[in-house]
């Protein structure tokens, strides 16, 4: 083919391709459009994923009738004027690509009002055309809605993945935002349910409640500002009126001492939580979300010999420093930054870090912990609830909000709080009651302990222990077995095939929805395997929020629950032993991976103190 020059129809796909990957940028792209419009309450709404239907409003500036149909042409922008202003960049865009690119692959409709101007304008374009241009009533504000995305590039349409994952990487888009901008109000429906709403209240740890959930969200660690703080601002005011009498600008000073300039702020995990991967490092550079291996490395290295191995830290973490010293412009999305003086910015997030981990993290969390833990029973969380009142160096009124939730959560099944720490004592199995419950005795008292729950418990700490040394035990069918699943189920399992074959799984696609099962993990290798997967599937789903606990964790607490031994089923005195016996090895002993207790602990106090025995005259 000889060369030539490219369409123009040809040209804008092919850049609208850099900015436009998923239904995902086009909600980034708006939402930053919206936070730079000045905004303070910006809804999001999709449908099927935002394939379909994209819905952003805002209670911006808005834009000018007569500049409306402008803001779609590709390079313009409001944000800059000169390459002088790429140097100092404070908005989320500045590359005036956005709008062009997203209207170049769907169709747009763009609603807008000016606070100044009587009326709103409506643009409508079509694969990039304006097809209607006209006055529309609205308050001040924008609204844009992107309709049937990539609807004249089938190439790219096939690319996008499933419904759900289409929306997680939504939410995380929109999350992200919420905790950079606490002060805004951030509210994300999909298919007409709300699935998340930021307060808006300028207080990242609700933000963060709303994110990750109350028991995570009240235990994160704010970071500690950096000690001499006003010492630094004095003396930056000196360097700068001393500047001012050299004649040199203050700009020049902040580049010549970076370090002080940088400012570390958000919340970290206390040591005792943690997760299996880093994708719980969450990182903005002056509001912006940013992916940066070193970084990330920052904050992992700051918990040094505080973590178990092959965990990680959950991190919010926002640096913050003079524009110049960091470049924005290196990557179309905008999420790659390039710092000046990257050593001085590694170094501070991870003094900043350790700094907070150092000084807070002795502190315990938890109060004081009985030395059994004493299932279900409501008043222990009174006296708890009064020993924390009385041990709590008086916090916030919401902190104290807080505290009393989590206790709260120690019931609510899923979520529960992991029962403090401490082993079983050994226990001597008495016998079954009801065919349902293990009868045990220890130093302490008598064990009814649920079988079930139990035996998952068990189940499931060994999974995940054979899943870090890469060493499940996966069993091959006789025969591998074709079996057809719901739509959204098999969407789920092929999307994470390498999740479950490291649980031991070996299922392939067998075309439509219907998957070939070659081996299943070997504790459920005597179950349907229709049923494991339709379970698979079902945990799959429920860990669809952004930076729910791990999808490894969520799919082995299924299967653990399927190759559990049921209640009503009759164990031998020696099964029941070996249940126990590993029981007591367990770390987490007390509750089943789903939150649920796994034994009702009656103490000799408590047996004494019902027949009316006195605890400490034993010869009575
Ligand atoms: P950029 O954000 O890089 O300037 P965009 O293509 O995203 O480029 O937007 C072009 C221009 O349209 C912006 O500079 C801004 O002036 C205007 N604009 C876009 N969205 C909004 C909005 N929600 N509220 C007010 N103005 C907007
Ligand atoms: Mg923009």
């Amino acid at each position: 083919m000889p060369i030539h020059v490219l369409s123009e129809e040809v040209v804008s796909q092919i850049a609208a391709g850099e900015v436009v990957e998923r239904p995902s940028s086009v909600v980034k792209e708006l939402v930053e459009n919206s936070i730079d419009a000045g905004a303070r309450d910006i809804r999001v709404e999709t449908r099927a994923g935002g394939k379909r239907f994209i819905h952003v409003t805002d209670d911006g500036c808005g834009v000018p009738a007569i500049e409306a149909e402008l803001a779609f042409r590709r390079h313009s922008t409001s944000k800059l004027a000169t390459a002088d202003d790429l140097v100092h960049i404070t908005t989320l865009g500045f590359r005036g690509e956005a709008l062009a690119s997203i209207a170049a692959v769907s169709q747009v409709t763009f609603v807008t009002r000016a606070a100044a101007e009587p009326v709103g304008t409506l643009v409508r374009l079509e694969g990039g055309r304006v097809v209607a241009h006209q006055e529309s009533g609205r308050p001040p504000g924008t609204a844009v809605t992107v309709e049937e995305l990539f609807f004249n590039v089938p190439a790219r349409r096939k690319f996008l993945r499933s419904e759900q994952t289409e929306r997680r990487h939504v939410d995380a888009w929109l999350t992200r935002y919420a905790m950079a901008y606490p002060a805004l109000r951030f509210t994300l429906a999909h298919d007409g349910r709300v699935v998340f709403q930021s307060p808006g209240n300028d207080r990242l740890r609700d933000v963060l409640v709303a994110v990750y959930g109350l028991e995570v969200g009240a235990a994160l660690l704010e970071i500690l500002p950096d000690a001499p703080l006003q010492s630094q601002i004095a003396n930056q005011q000196i360097g700068k009126s001393a500047n001012r009498q050299i004649g040199k600008s203050a700009n020049q000073q902040i580049s010549k001492s970076p370090i002080s300039n940088i400012q570390v702020t958000g919340f970290v995990s206390p040591p005792s939580l943690h997760r299996a991967n880093r994708g719980f490092i969450t990182l903005f550079v002056n509001g912006r979300w940013v992916q940066d291996v070193r970084l990330t490395y920052a904050v992992i290295q700051a918990y040094h010999t505080l973590l178990p191995s092959g965990r990680y830290p959950l991190a919010v973490a926002m640096v913050h420093l003079p524009p110049e010293d960091v470049d924005v412009n290196v990557h179309p999305a905008k999420s790659e930054v390039r710092f000046r003086d990257g050593d001085a910015v590694f170094r501070a997030v991870q003094k900043a870090v350790r700094r907070t981990l150092i000084e807070r993290s002795p502190v315990p969390v938890a109060v004081h912990v009985p030395t059994a833990w004493p299932v279900a029973a409501p008043q222990w969380r009174e006296e708890q609830r009064e020993r924390l009142a009385h041990l709590q160096p008086q916090p916030a009124a919401g902190q104290l909000r807080l505290e009393a939730e989590r206790l709260e959560a120690v019931e609510t099944p899923g979520r529960a709080l992991e029962p403090p720490a401490g082993r079983l004592p050994p226990l001597r199995v008495v016998g079954q009651l009801g065919t349902t419950y293990v009868v045990a005795e220890g130093p302490a008292g008598m064990y009814l302990i649920d079988q079930h729950a139990a035996h998952e418990r068990v189940l499931f700490e060994q999974l995940l222990a054979e899943h870090e040394r890469a060493a499940i035990a996966s069993q091959a069918l006789l025969e591998p077995q074709p079996v057809e699943l719901a739509p959204e189920s098999a969407a789920l399992l092929e999307e994470y095939l390498e999740v479950l074959s490291g649980l031991g799984f070996q299922v392939e696609p067998f075309g439509g929805t219907t998957v070939l099962v070659r081996a299943l993990p070997a504790i459920v290798a005597q179950a349907d395997p229709r049923q494991v997967l339709e379970d698979v599937a079902a945990a799959l789903e429920m860990s669809d929020v952004p930076l729910a606990g791990t999808l490894v964790e969520a799919v082995a607490a299924r299967v653990c629950k399927r190759a559990a031994v049921k209640a009503g089923q009759v164990l031998a005195h020696a099964e029941m032993e070996e249940l126990v016996r590993a029981l007591e090895k367990c770390a987490s002993p007390r509750t089943c991976p789903h939150g649920r207790p796994t034994m009702i602990h009656l103490s000799v106090e408590q047996l004494a103190r019902e027949f009316g025995r006195s605890v400490n005259a034993s010869t009575s």
